[in-house]
Protein backbone atom coordinates (compact mmCIF):
# COMPACT_ATOMS: atom_id res chain seq x y z
CA UNK A 1 0.00 0.00 0.00
CA UNK A 2 1.24 3.61 -1.15
CA UNK A 3 0.74 6.98 -1.43
CA UNK A 4 2.24 8.41 -4.59
CA UNK A 5 2.11 12.05 -4.71
CA UNK A 6 3.09 13.87 -7.77
CA UNK A 7 2.71 17.13 -9.45
CA UNK A 8 1.57 17.72 -12.80
CA UNK A 9 1.42 21.29 -14.76
CA UNK A 10 -1.55 21.70 -16.72
CA UNK A 11 -5.62 21.45 -17.73
CA UNK A 12 -6.82 18.48 -15.50
CA UNK A 13 -9.70 18.10 -17.36
CA UNK A 14 -7.32 15.93 -20.29
CA UNK A 15 -5.85 13.85 -17.74
CA UNK A 16 -6.51 9.93 -18.40
CA UNK A 17 -7.12 8.77 -15.22
CA UNK A 18 -9.29 6.97 -13.00
CA UNK A 19 -10.70 10.33 -11.75
CA UNK A 20 -10.60 14.17 -11.47
CA UNK A 21 -11.60 16.17 -8.47
CA UNK A 22 -13.85 18.76 -9.70
CA UNK A 23 -13.97 22.58 -7.35
CA UNK A 24 -16.97 22.37 -7.56
CA UNK A 25 -20.15 25.10 -6.02
CA UNK A 26 -22.58 23.67 -4.27
CA UNK A 27 -25.21 23.63 -6.45
CA UNK A 28 -22.92 20.95 -8.64
CA UNK A 29 -24.46 22.79 -11.57
CA UNK A 30 -21.01 24.39 -13.05
CA UNK A 31 -19.72 27.23 -12.72
CA UNK A 32 -16.17 29.20 -13.65
CA UNK A 33 -12.79 27.90 -13.28
CA UNK A 34 -11.72 24.46 -13.47
CA UNK A 35 -15.32 23.84 -12.68
CA UNK A 36 -16.44 25.70 -15.99
CA UNK A 37 -13.90 23.57 -17.56
CA UNK A 38 -14.56 20.27 -16.38
CA UNK A 39 -18.36 20.55 -17.65
CA UNK A 40 -17.49 21.79 -20.96
CA UNK A 41 -15.04 19.00 -21.28
CA UNK A 42 -17.48 16.75 -20.13
CA UNK A 43 -20.46 17.32 -22.02
CA UNK A 44 -23.74 18.52 -21.45
CA UNK A 45 -24.38 14.96 -19.62
CA UNK A 46 -22.51 15.88 -16.48
CA UNK A 47 -25.09 18.45 -15.87
CA UNK A 48 -28.23 16.56 -15.99
CA UNK A 49 -26.44 14.12 -13.55
CA UNK A 50 -24.99 16.42 -11.38
CA UNK A 51 -28.71 17.65 -11.11
CA UNK A 52 -30.08 14.84 -9.78
CA UNK A 53 -27.27 14.74 -7.01
CA UNK A 54 -28.97 16.75 -5.11
CA UNK A 55 -26.09 19.67 -4.24
CA UNK A 56 -22.92 18.94 -2.68
CA UNK A 57 -22.39 21.05 0.84
CA UNK A 58 -18.62 22.90 1.77
CA UNK A 59 -15.82 19.87 2.59
CA UNK A 60 -18.22 16.74 1.09
CA UNK A 61 -17.59 15.12 -2.30
CA UNK A 62 -20.23 13.40 -4.70
CA UNK A 63 -19.42 11.03 -7.64
CA UNK A 64 -20.00 11.34 -11.04
CA UNK A 65 -19.29 9.74 -14.34
CA UNK A 66 -16.90 11.38 -16.38
CA UNK A 67 -19.15 11.31 -19.42
CA UNK A 68 -17.05 12.67 -22.45
CA UNK A 69 -13.60 13.05 -20.35
CA UNK A 70 -10.88 10.87 -20.50
CA UNK A 71 -11.14 10.44 -16.65
CA UNK A 72 -13.58 7.83 -15.71
CA UNK A 73 -14.77 9.76 -12.86
CA UNK A 74 -15.18 13.51 -11.64
CA UNK A 75 -15.52 13.58 -7.75
CA UNK A 76 -17.28 16.69 -7.10
CA UNK A 77 -15.85 18.75 -3.96
CA UNK A 78 -17.40 21.88 -2.84
CA UNK A 79 -14.14 23.77 -1.12
CA UNK A 80 -14.01 27.02 1.59
CA UNK A 81 -14.45 30.32 0.62
CA UNK A 82 -12.08 32.53 2.39
CA UNK A 83 -13.04 34.82 4.80
CA UNK A 84 -9.44 35.54 5.96
CA UNK A 85 -8.99 32.09 8.25
CA UNK A 86 -10.91 32.35 11.40
CA UNK A 87 -14.41 30.56 10.06
CA UNK A 88 -12.99 26.80 9.94
CA UNK A 89 -11.96 27.75 6.07
CA UNK A 90 -8.90 24.87 6.83
CA UNK A 91 -10.75 22.02 8.79
CA UNK A 92 -13.47 22.72 5.46
CA UNK A 93 -10.68 22.65 2.75
CA UNK A 94 -8.75 19.63 4.87
CA UNK A 95 -12.15 17.80 4.17
CA UNK A 96 -12.61 18.45 0.57
CA UNK A 97 -9.14 15.99 0.16
CA UNK A 98 -9.99 13.87 2.67
CA UNK A 99 -13.78 13.22 1.86
CA UNK A 100 -12.39 13.34 -2.20
CA UNK A 101 -9.91 10.34 -1.07
CA UNK A 102 -12.10 8.43 0.84
CA UNK A 103 -14.92 7.95 -1.61
CA UNK A 104 -12.34 7.66 -4.05
CA UNK A 105 -11.07 4.36 -2.24
CA UNK A 106 -14.55 3.27 -1.90
CA UNK A 107 -15.42 3.44 -5.49
CA UNK A 108 -11.99 1.15 -6.21
CA UNK A 109 -10.32 4.23 -7.78
CA UNK A 110 -6.78 4.14 -7.35
CA UNK A 111 -5.18 7.14 -10.03
CA UNK A 112 -6.91 10.65 -9.44
CA UNK A 113 -5.76 14.17 -9.88
CA UNK A 114 -6.25 17.37 -7.37
CA UNK A 115 -6.54 21.09 -8.81
CA UNK A 116 -5.77 24.06 -6.25
CA UNK A 117 -9.39 23.52 -4.19
CA UNK A 118 -10.23 26.93 -3.77
CA UNK A 119 -7.46 29.09 -4.98
CA UNK A 120 -9.06 30.82 -7.61
CA UNK A 121 -12.18 32.59 -7.13
CA UNK A 122 -12.83 31.26 -3.37
CA UNK A 123 -9.63 33.42 -2.87
CA UNK A 124 -7.94 30.58 0.08
CA UNK A 125 -4.45 31.84 0.13
CA UNK A 126 -2.66 29.33 -2.31
CA UNK A 127 0.78 28.37 -0.56
CA UNK A 128 -1.64 27.48 2.88
CA UNK A 129 -3.75 25.44 1.07
CA UNK A 130 -0.89 23.46 -0.49
CA UNK A 131 0.10 22.84 2.73
CA UNK A 132 -3.11 22.10 3.94
CA UNK A 133 -4.28 19.63 1.09
CA UNK A 134 -0.81 17.70 1.33
CA UNK A 135 -1.39 17.16 4.71
CA UNK A 136 -4.82 16.17 4.77
CA UNK A 137 -4.18 13.60 2.12
CA UNK A 138 -1.48 11.96 4.10
CA UNK A 139 -3.93 11.66 6.87
CA UNK A 140 -6.69 10.15 5.28
CA UNK A 141 -4.68 7.33 2.97
CA UNK A 142 -4.22 6.13 6.52
CA UNK A 143 -7.80 5.09 6.26
CA UNK A 144 -7.38 4.09 2.67
CA UNK A 145 -7.92 0.01 1.45
CA UNK A 146 -5.93 0.64 -1.92
CA UNK A 147 -2.33 2.25 -2.85
CA UNK A 148 -3.04 5.79 -4.60
CA UNK A 149 -1.38 7.97 -7.12
CA UNK A 150 -2.55 11.20 -6.63
CA UNK A 151 -1.54 14.09 -9.38
CA UNK A 152 -1.40 17.14 -7.73
CA UNK A 153 -2.32 20.08 -10.94
CA UNK A 154 -1.26 23.28 -10.65
CA UNK A 155 -2.80 25.41 -13.58
CA UNK A 156 0.54 27.73 -13.74
CA UNK A 157 4.55 27.20 -12.60
CA UNK A 158 3.17 29.16 -9.25
CA UNK A 159 1.19 26.66 -7.96
CA UNK A 160 3.21 23.83 -9.03
CA UNK A 161 5.46 25.11 -6.97
CA UNK A 162 3.75 25.19 -4.06
CA UNK A 163 2.89 21.63 -4.50
CA UNK A 164 6.59 21.04 -4.31
CA UNK A 165 6.63 23.14 -1.38
CA UNK A 166 4.21 21.45 0.33
CA UNK A 167 5.48 17.96 -0.61
CA UNK A 168 9.34 18.57 0.62
CA UNK A 169 7.51 19.01 4.47
P1 LIG B 1 -12.40 27.77 -6.49
O1 LIG B 1 -13.75 28.37 -6.78
O2 LIG B 1 -12.46 26.52 -5.64
O3 LIG B 1 -11.42 28.78 -6.01
P2 LIG B 1 -11.29 27.85 -9.23
O4 LIG B 1 -11.69 26.99 -10.36
O5 LIG B 1 -11.59 29.32 -9.33
O6 LIG B 1 -11.93 27.19 -7.92
O7 LIG B 1 -9.72 27.70 -8.98
C1 LIG B 1 -9.13 26.58 -8.38
C2 LIG B 1 -7.75 26.32 -9.00
O8 LIG B 1 -7.92 25.64 -10.23
C3 LIG B 1 -6.94 27.58 -9.32
O9 LIG B 1 -5.59 27.34 -8.91
C4 LIG B 1 -7.03 27.67 -10.84
O10 LIG B 1 -5.88 28.29 -11.39
C5 LIG B 1 -7.08 26.21 -11.22
N1 LIG B 1 -7.64 25.87 -12.54
C6 LIG B 1 -8.52 26.56 -13.30
N2 LIG B 1 -8.79 25.88 -14.43
C7 LIG B 1 -8.07 24.73 -14.38
C8 LIG B 1 -7.90 23.60 -15.25
N3 LIG B 1 -8.54 23.51 -16.41
N4 LIG B 1 -7.05 22.61 -14.85
C9 LIG B 1 -6.41 22.68 -13.68
N5 LIG B 1 -6.52 23.69 -12.81
C10 LIG B 1 -7.34 24.72 -13.17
Amino acid sequence: MTLDLRVWQGDITTLPLDAIVNAANPSLLGGGGVDGAIHRAAGPELKLYCAGLGGCETGQAKLSPGFGLPSQYVIHTVGPVWHGGGQGEAEALASCYRQSLLLADAEGIVSLAFPAISCGVYGYPADQASKVAVAALRQAFEECHLSKQVWLVGFDEAQCRLWQQALAI
